[in-house]
């Protein structure tokens, strides 16, 4: 990753490589708004306005003009009205004037959060690291005044992402090793990663790919690459399994996600086609009718990645919604990371708000070692006592698998909780979540 501080870009701080996908896109979402007949109310609920006193003359049966609204929350209305004041709801709920308004520079988070000194001074160093980007709306879940607020922290970065711990990688999965060509790590037998582009709404101060994200430097993303990626899966009958990633593969402009999918369609021996995403989450306003039209078009699985509670938001709810109601299957990976969700309580949470917004938590992830990551990774420990207060206690669903992605390309490894007591010929001494003891007379 070519590392660009938050000081070396004046003016908005758009990395080079970010301005292409962020403002060369515009796509008008005009049946979002409300529009005459209907009001949007705070909480995002439609309301129908009494009729005028003209209403007499109305012909009935009446059938109103179908519009469609978006939720915003209340604490986010009251965010954007103190911090950018005269924005429209509207506005709001356009995902390209999210983009373009994104936190981006230590002048832009002095303007919004109350910063430690801690922030202030990673956030000012000349650093060769990850870009800061949040969208206002992902800004207005976090608390302007604690350091310690959970999304803030896996956002806003610390003097901590600067050292470089033992073990730690700038790509600890080995993934560059893998790398077949440009942009497509293949290392399963049947399966490949394609890393669409470097561009992210937010980004994630413990993302995997800090390296390539953001400002790409030595990693490129683009057309050219992409055919060769194509032309690789085109003569590789193996593939039957694309997981298109990056990056963030919703922020690419629907004609070209749309020519992406067709063209990885058209490849006869691909039946599975993934996504993986944090924009429902983090821009939840990008899932727009039009952009649901090209996804239900092409079917792929949605790998969405949740963090915390706090997410689940009004907004949220209707971006998981449409992809549902779309018949899009909805996945949740999930990082854990200390101090942010590592309790049985947040993530029970979390992981029954997700069933109620049809995502299944999929996966629960030991948080990989890249540069700068030793605050945020737990002990291996935790991951298994949360599993363990989470089996049996709640829905089979609501319960993730916790893998350790193994470093230097390993891959996901699966580390469950001991509920074996001991193997006796062909008689398995079993516990259960209450540690009660059960025998099972193998055949
Ligand atoms: S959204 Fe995903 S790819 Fe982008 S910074 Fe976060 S973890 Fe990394």
């Amino acid at each position: 990753m070519t590392n660009t501080s938050l000081t070396s870009r004046p003016g908005n701080g758009l990395a080079r490589s970010e301005i292409p996908l962020a403002d060369l896109i515009h796509v008008s979402e005009k049946e979002e708004p409300p529009s005459s007949g209907f009001q949007a109310c705070s909480n995002g609920q439609t309301i129908t306005p009494s009729l005028p006193s003209t209403s007499l003359n109305f012909q009935f049966p009446f059938k109103p003009k179908k519009v469609y609204s978006f939720p915003i929350s209340p604490s986010s209305k009251i965010f954007y009205t103190n911090f950018w004041p005269g924005t429209s709801a509207e506005q709001w709920n356009d995902w390209q004037w999210q983009l373009k308004n994104r936190i981006r520079s230590l002048k832009d988070l002095e303007r919004i959060f109350e910063l430690s000194e801690d922030e202030r001074e990673a956030a000012s160093q000349n650093r060769d690291s990850l870009p800061v980007g949040i969208t206002p709306y992902y800004a207005s879940l976090m608390s302007r005044t604690d350091s310690q607020d959970p999304l803030r922290r896996t956002h806003v970065q610390v003097g901590q992402e600067f050292i470089r711990s033992y073990g730690e990688d700038d790509d600890p999965l080995g993934e560059d090793g893998s790398t077949v060509v440009e942009g497509l790590v293949h290392r399963y037998p049947d399966r490949v990663l394609f890393l669409s582009t470097g561009f992210c709404s937010t980004y994630c101060r413990y993302c995997t790919r800090s390296r390539m994200v953001g400002s790409t430097g030595k990693y490129r993303f683009g057309t050219e690459r992409w055919n060769a990626a194509l032309n690789y899966l085109r003569s590789h009958k193996e593939v039957r399994d694309v997981l298109l990633s990056g990056g963030d593969p919703l922020t690419l402009p629907d004609d070209r996600l749309d020519w992406l999918l067709t063209q990885l369609r058209s490849i006869k021996h691909i039946e599975f086609v993934r996504i993986g995403s944090k924009v429902p989450i983090v821009l939840p306003q990008r899932i727009t009718k039009d952009l649901v039209k090209i996804l239900r078009k092409h079917k792929p699985w949605m790998s969405l990645h949740f963090t915390h509670p706090t997410e689940l938001t009004p907004e949220v709810k209707r971006s998981t919604a449409r992809l549902a109601d779309a018949g899009l299957p909805l996945g949740s990976q999930t990082v854990l990371l200390a101090g942010i969700n590592d309790s049985v309580e947040t993530l029970k949470n979390l992981f029954h708000g997700l069933l109620k917004n049809r995502v299944r938590p999929y996966y629960l992830f030991q948080c990989d070692p890249i540069k700068g990551s030793a605050h945020f990774r737990t002990p291996v420990e935790k991951g298994l006592e949360i599993i363990k207060g989470l089996r049996g206690h709640t829905t089979g669903y609501a319960v993730p698998t916790f893998v350790i992605d193994a470093p230097g390309g390993g891959g996901k490894i699966p580390i469950n909780p001991n509920y074996v007591k001991e193997v006796d010929g062909k008689v398995w001494k079993l516990k259960n979540f209450e540690n009660k003891e059960f025998c099972y007379q193998s055949p």
